[in-house]
């Protein structure tokens, strides 16, 4: 993990393999995983939201991005400095 950069939502970690957790539950080469979800233009885990006191550690929630240099994470990063500028704008 990279505790220094936040997890934005993007989806692409989990849609490039599936996590131990849920290789375990789904199988080792289901892809995508079926627990992956889009809520409020955001990728979410579903089997987190569905017990987060019990899958916040194991699926290292909140502990920062896994995949930081990755395309889908760079162009929201890039959407969302966009639009704090253009906000900024007269
Ligand atoms: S690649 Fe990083 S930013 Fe994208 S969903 Fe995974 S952890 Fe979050
Ligand atoms: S179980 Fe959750 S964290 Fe693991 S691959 Fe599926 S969506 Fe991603």
């Amino acid at each position: 993990m990279n505790n220094s950069l936040n997890c934005v939502g993007c989806g692409f970690c989990c849609t490039q393999v599936i996590c131990r957790m849920g290789s375990m539950l789904y199988g080792h080469y289901t892809n995508p995983c079926p627990a992956l979800a889009r809520r409020n233009d955001r990728h979410v885990c579903t089997l987190y939201l569905s017990d987060p006191a019990r899958y916040e550690g194991i699926l290292a929630i909140g502990e920062g991005c896994c995949f930081p240099d990755n395309p889908l994470r760079r162009d929201i990063t890039k959407e969302v400095l966009s639009h704090l500028g253009s906000r900024d704008k007269p």
